[in-house]
C-alpha cells in the first residue's frame, strides 16, 4: 500500500446515489469490486433521482440527502432517469449548482484494439468551467427582434478551474495542460481566461502550458487527439469539445464524469440510466468503475484506484465484454453484469500486458477558498445606452440627430452601432438595421452616476425606449474597460 494512503487514520465516508434504470446493478457492481480491493471506505445510502420524485419531492433531492453529503461531501451516483413533462428540475443540475461544482472532467481515452477506435493512442482528459460562461442562464427578449444571453466569466471562476486543471495533471502524472479559448475575438471575457491561465501556469514550472484557439483546437481533437493530456476551457466550449472527444475515442459507454467544487465532489458514469435493459442484469457497469477510481484518488486512495483500474483494463484486453462492446472475433466471453464484475475481482493486483497500466500517485485535493484582492481603481468614463427603436426607416443618422443635443454638456454621443457595427456617425447603408441600437455616451468631464441617470432622463423625456445600459468605466493606467465599436 502506498505511503498516503497507509497514512490514513479514518476511513472516508462517501454517500452513495444508486439512481434509476441500471443505476442500482451497476452500483452493486462497483461496491463489490471496492469492497473486494479492501477500500477503506464508509458508505452512506440516499434516493435521488425517480424515487424521490415519486415520493413528492419536486428536486429529486430530499433534505436527508443534503444533511449527509454536508457531513460527507463525496458522491458517487448512478444516472438519474429526467422525467417527462414540466414541473421537474434535473438532478443532476441540481447537485452541480447547490454544491458548487465548478469543475467537470471527463476522460477520453482509446481502449482499441479491445473496444474499436480510430484514434488508438488518445488519452485526453477536459476540464470543463462548469457554472458560468453562456450556461449562467440571463437571458432576456430585449426587443421584438432582439434576445440577449449573458456571457459571464469572472476571475473567481477562471482562477478556480484553471487551478484545478494544473492540480488535476500533477496528481494524475499528466504532463501538459492545453488553455483553449476564442480571445481572438471575445477580448474581454476569453482574454480573461487567457490572461489568468498565463498567470496560474507559472506557478505550475513542471507542467507545460499551451494555449490555442478553440475552433483550430476543436479540429485538432477530432483529428490529432494524440496531441493533447489535459484540456481546460470554458463552459460551453467544453461542453461541444467533451462531446466531440466521447466520439472520436469511441469509449463513451466506458466513461466517468467528475464534477468538483471546493467543498464537494460528485462521481458518475457519463451514459444515461439506460431504461431499455433496466433489471436484465447485462449492463456494462464500466462507466460508474472507472468513476468510483477518479474518486478514489480524489480521496487520496491512488493505490487502491491504481489497483482496480489495471484489473479492469485486463478484464477488457482478456476479452471479458458485456453486450454493448462485445465484438465477434474480439470479445473472447459474452458477459453479464455479475459475470464481468467476478472478472473484474478475480483480476485485482494483475495488471494489463497490452493495454498501458495506471499508476496513480497523486494525493486527492480541493481547492482551498478563493481570495479577493482589494478593489483596483475604475473611473466611470461613459455609459452605452441600448434603446429599442424602429421608427424613421431605422435611419441611423436621425436618431444620431436626436440623440446628439440630449447629450449635453456632460457627454459626448461617441458611437451609434447595430449588433455591434458602427452605423452613426458615418455607416455603411449596407449595414443591416435591426430594432436594438447601442448609443455610446462618453463623458466630457468627471463623470458620476447621477449624470448617467440625469442623461437616461432626458432620453427618456425625449420619448425613446432605453432598455438596458451598461457603465464604461475606465482601469488602471487608463485601460478601457469595454470593447471598443466594430468600426469604431
Ligand atoms: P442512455 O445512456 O441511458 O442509453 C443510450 C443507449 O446506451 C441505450 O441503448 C442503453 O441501453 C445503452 N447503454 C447505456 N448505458 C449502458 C451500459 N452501462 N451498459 C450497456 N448499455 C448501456 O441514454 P438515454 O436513453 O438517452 O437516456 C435514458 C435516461 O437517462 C434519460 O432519462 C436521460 O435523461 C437519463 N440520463 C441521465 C444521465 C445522468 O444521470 N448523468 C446522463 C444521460 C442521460
Amino acid at each position: 500500500m502506498d505511503p498516503i494512503d497507509q497514512a490514513r487514520q479514518e476511513p472516508a465516508t462517501i454517500v452513495l446515489a444508486p439512481g434509476d434504470g441500471i443505476g442500482p446493478e451497476i452500483m452493486d457492481a462497483t461496491m463489490c469490486i471496492l469492497d473486494a480491493a479492501r477500500v477503506p471506505l464508509k458508505t452512506e445510502s440516499v434516493v435521488l433521482g425517480q424515487a424521490a420524485y415519486e415520493a413528492g419531492e419536486p428536486s429529486g433531492v430530499p433534505e436527508r440527502a443534503w444533511e449527509l453529503l454536508r457531513a460527507h461531501p463525496t458522491l458517487l451516483k448512478g444516472p438519474m432517469t429526467t422525467p417527462q413533462g414540466g414541473g421537474y428540475k434535473s438532478v443532476n443540475v441540481t447537485l452541480r449548482k447547490s454544491l458548487g461544482l465548478f469543475a467537470n472532467v471527463r476522460q477520453c481515452k482509446a481502449y482499441s484494439p479491445f473496444v474499436s477506435s480510430n484514434h488508438p493512442g488518445m488519452n485526453l482528459v477536459i476540464i470543463r468551467e462548469n457554472e458560468e460562461d453562456l450556461y449562467a442562464g440571463i437571458e432576456h427578449q430585449q426587443t421584438d427582434e432582439v434576445v440577449q444571453c449573458l456571457k459571464l466569466v469572472t476571475r473567481p471562476g477562471c482562477e478556480s478551474i484553471i487551478r484545478y486543471a494544473f492540480e488535476y495533471a500533477r496528481a494524475y502524472g499528466r504532463r501538459r495542460v492545453t488553455c483553449m479559448t476564442k480571445d481572438n475575438i471575445m477580448k474581454m471575457t476569453d482574454g480573461l481566461f487567457h490572461r489568468i491561465f498565463e498567470e496560474v501556469s507559472a506557478e505550475y514550472g513542471d507542467i507545460e502550458a499551451h494555449h490555442e484557439i478553440i475552433d483550430i483546437g476543436a479540429a485538432r481533437v477530432a483529428a490529432q487527439p494524440e496531441r493533447y493530456e489535459v484540456i481546460v476551457t470554458l463552459n460551453l466550449y467544453g461542453d461541444i469539445l467533451s462531446d466531440i472527444a466521447a466520439q472520436v475515442a469511441g469509449s463513451i459507454g466506458l466513461a466517468g464524469s467528475t464534477n468538483v467544487g471546493r467543498h464537494a465532489a460528485m462521481f458518475e458514469a457519463v451514459h444515461g440510466s439506460a431504461p431499455d435493459i433496466a433489471g436484465k442484469g447485462v449492463a456494462n457497469p464500466s462507466g460508474l468503475i472507472v468513476a468510483a477510481t477518479q474518486m478514489l484518488v480524489h480521496l487520496g486512495l491512488s493505490s487502491h484506484a491504481t489497483k482496480i483500474k489495471n484489473a479492469w483494463l485486463r478484464t477488457l484486453e482478456d476479452g471479458i465484454h458485456t453486450a454493448d462492446i462485445y465484438r465477434e472475433g474480439l470479445s473472447r466471453i459474452h458477459a453479464d453484469t455479475e459475470t464481468f464484475t467476478r472478472a473484474v475481482i478475480e483480476r485485482l493486483g494483475v495488471l494489463p500486458e497490452r493495454l498501458e497500466p495506471v499508476r496513480y500517485t497523486g494525493t486527492g485535493f480541493l481547492l482551498p477558498e478563493w481570495r479577493a484582492e482589494p478593489p483596483g481603481p475604475r473611473r466611470l468614463a461613459g455609459v452605452d445606452v441600448f434603446l429599442a427603436w424602429s421608427e424613421a426607416d431605422r435611419d441611423p443618422d436621425e436618431l444620431g440627430r436626436r440623440l446628439g443635443p440630449l447629450a449635453d454638456a456632460a457627454f459626448d454621443l461617441r458611437v451609434i452601432t447595430n449588433r455591434g457595427v458602427k452605423v452613426f456617425p458615418e455607416g455603411l447603408s449596407e449595414t443591416l438595421r435591426t430594432d436594438h441600437w447601442r448609443c455610446r455616451f462618453m463623458g466630457c468631464r468627471a463623470t458620476d452616476y447621477g449624470d448617467v441617470l440625469k442623461l437616461l432622463d432626458r432620453i427618456h423625456q425625449a420619448g425613446l425606449e432605453v432598455i438596458k445600459t451598461e457603465n464604461l468605466y475606465e482601469l488602471a493606467d487608463a485601460e478601457p474597460g469595454y470593447s471598443m465599436a466594430q468600426g469604431q
